[in-house]
């Protein structure tokens, strides 16, 4: 923490003097134009990059392809032991790299070091899947027949990753794609680029010091272009998305053209509810977290506030209040007692602005900020700094504003009479991602988990929107997207599978009786 950016940065391999190269095929090189990735707290800008050109991303694209033909004949254990080395080795930096996600994208130190730990929590459970993973034996109803599913490395696994998850996501998707015997290769948000390409230089140097290929692990920097080659490429067998609804939707369309298989992780509009029987200061600080975390920048942060009229005035006020005390502690997220960071881009900032002008239009009564941070210490006014908002409408119903993700700290809330109406609000929106209720009477609980409850991907029970576990499956419905990432058997997505059955009869048999002789 004591470090200067520019030794953080040398610690890190990133040069400040020199423009960096940002494509890895086993070697780094970059031959297209140069970016520079910024602090979004001041502005400044911390290094140089030379993105991927055209040609650079087919020779990305060409050496994963060779690299995973290698990898494909190791067995899962020997995956597994490099998996552990690579784990260690991002363990033996996760202070640095957790200080480099703040610097760059702008989230507060714990937050970077925690997204960390969830690369390192992701590659354990890769190293146990590593020695368990497999198919099943089928009972045949055939005498004297083996059945059997078999699973194969697909091959090539193209991920490309949006800026608040800058290390995690690659880390999710990178752990379950390497043990199951894939190459990955990384296209990051190019707002980002640092952070890819530290975590890029520890991993290879594991892969070649173990004597394997470095293009496992592929790297390409660069914008949408370079997104687009990635989803366009033959040798590319699945594409991870993460990043916004509307990209999304087109690299989706761009893989089913192609029938390439695609994981869909896009923008949420999550909802938490509050019932008159909740324990009111759980759900207090459990929504403060999740509505302020991150700024407002996490596909999982509270957008929409349902609270039971019964309570819904002394609870609001009682968040109005809490908004006030975190807001306090906005600033630098590089301090140690900093909760709120900047927005990560001028863009953010304008959507922002937005939405706070359409929400006025549409009837939503400001109860708190919704304007830009003008107290800000001088050393930060080149960042992007805005007050967190809460904003009350007396229904949600025919309010556009609520109905899209607005990425960045905008709190919507209305109230509700029965959980029915609340769930239905919850549903209410095209996105499906994450979903709280605060209750303490368990049939609402199982009502909330049911077929009628809440049709997000994650369903929460006194616990915040945000803050994911890895040994979940992770993951929303509608246009969220599909796919799961991370837990669970999330895993078997990076894999072909086969049904292969074997007859040590000596006879031909028919399946279903059948006689054709
Ligand atoms: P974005 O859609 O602007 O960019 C995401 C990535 O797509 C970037 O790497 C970008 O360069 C790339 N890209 C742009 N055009 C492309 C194209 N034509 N083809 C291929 N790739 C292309 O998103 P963002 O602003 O970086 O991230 C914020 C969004 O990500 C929010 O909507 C948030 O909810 C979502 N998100 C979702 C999850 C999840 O798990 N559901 C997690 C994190 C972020």
């Amino acid at each position: 923490q004591n470090l200067s950016v520019t030794d953080l940065l040398s610690s890190l391999d990133i040069s400040t003097s020199a423009p960096n190269a940002g494509a890895y095929d086993g070697q780094w090189f970059g031959n297209g134009e140069q970016i520079q990735s910024f602090n979004p707290s001041n502005g400044k800008p911390l290094a140089t990059i030379t993105q991927a050109s055209d040609a650079d991303t087919q020779r990305v694209l060409k050496a994963a392809k060779a690299a995973s033909k290698v990898w494909r004949n190791v067995p899962a254990p020997e995956r597994g032991r490099v998996m552990r080395l690579i784990r260690n080795a991002i363990d033996d930096k996760v202070d640095e790299l957790g200080m480099l996600i703040t610097l760059e994208m702008g989230k507060i130190v714990t937050e970077g070091r925690g997204e960390v730990v969830e690369f390192i929590d992701v590659a354990d459970y890769a190293v146990g899947l590593s020695r368990s993973i497999g198919g099943t034996v089928v009972p045949s109803e055939r005498k004297k027949h083996f059945m059997t599913e078999v699973c194969h490395p697909l091959g090539v696994i193209g991920v490309i990753s949006a800026f608040n998850f800058p290390i995690a996501v690659f880390g999710w998707n990178f752990s379950l794609a390497l043990i199951t015997g894939n190459a990955s290769i990384w296209k990051p948000s190019e707002t980002t680029p640092l952070c890819a390409l530290a975590t890029t230089k520890i991993i290879t140097r594991v892969l070649e010091a173990e004597g394997y290929p470095g293009a496992l692990c592929g790297l390409m920097i660069g914008g949408g272009s370079v997104g687009a080659a990635l989803v366009e490429s033959k040798e590319v067998d699945l594409v991870s998305f993460t990043g916004s609804e509307a990209r999304g939707k087109l690299v989706g369309a761009e893989c089913a053209m192609r029938f390439k298989q695609s994981l869909l992780e896009l923008g949420g509009n999550n909802a938490a509810i509050v019932l008159p029987d909740a324990n009111q200061d759980l759900a207090l600080r459990s929504i403060l977290f999740a509505a302020l975390g991150t700024a407002g920048q996490r596909c999982t942060t509270t957008r929409r506030l349902l609270v039971h009229s019964s309570i819904a005035d002394t609870f609001i006020a009682s968040l109005v209040k809490a908004f006030g005390s975190a807001t306090k502690r906005m600033g630098a997220p590089e301090k140690k007692d900093t909760l709120i960071g900047p927005l990560h881009s001028k863009l953010a900032f304008e959507g922002y602005s937005n939405a706070i002008e359409q929400a006025k239009k549409e009837g939503g009564k400001i109860l708190f900020g919704g304007e830009k941070w003008t107290e800000v210490q001088d050393e930060l006014k080149g960042g992007n700094w805005v007050i967190p908002a809460m904003i009350r409408y007396d229904t949600f119903e025919g309010i556009e504003i609520v109905r899209k993700e607005t990425f960045a700290p905008i709190l919507h809330i209305t109230t509700f009479e029965t959980l029915e109406e609340a769930i239905e609000i919850n549903n209410s929106v095209d996105q499906g991602l994450s979903s709280a209720l605060y209750t303490q009477d368990m049939n609402n609980v199982f009502q909330w988990i049911g077929p009628e409850g809440s049709d997000c991907g994650r369903l929460l029970y006194d616990r915040s929107t945000s803050g994911a576990e890895i040994g979940g499956r992770f993951g929303g419905n509608k246009s969220t997207g599909s796919g799961r990432e991370s837990g669970g058997d999330s895993w078997k997505q990076y894999c072909r599978w086969h049904t292969a059955t074997i007859n040590w009869s000596n006879e031909v048999g028919m399946a279903q009786g059948v006689v054709f002789e």
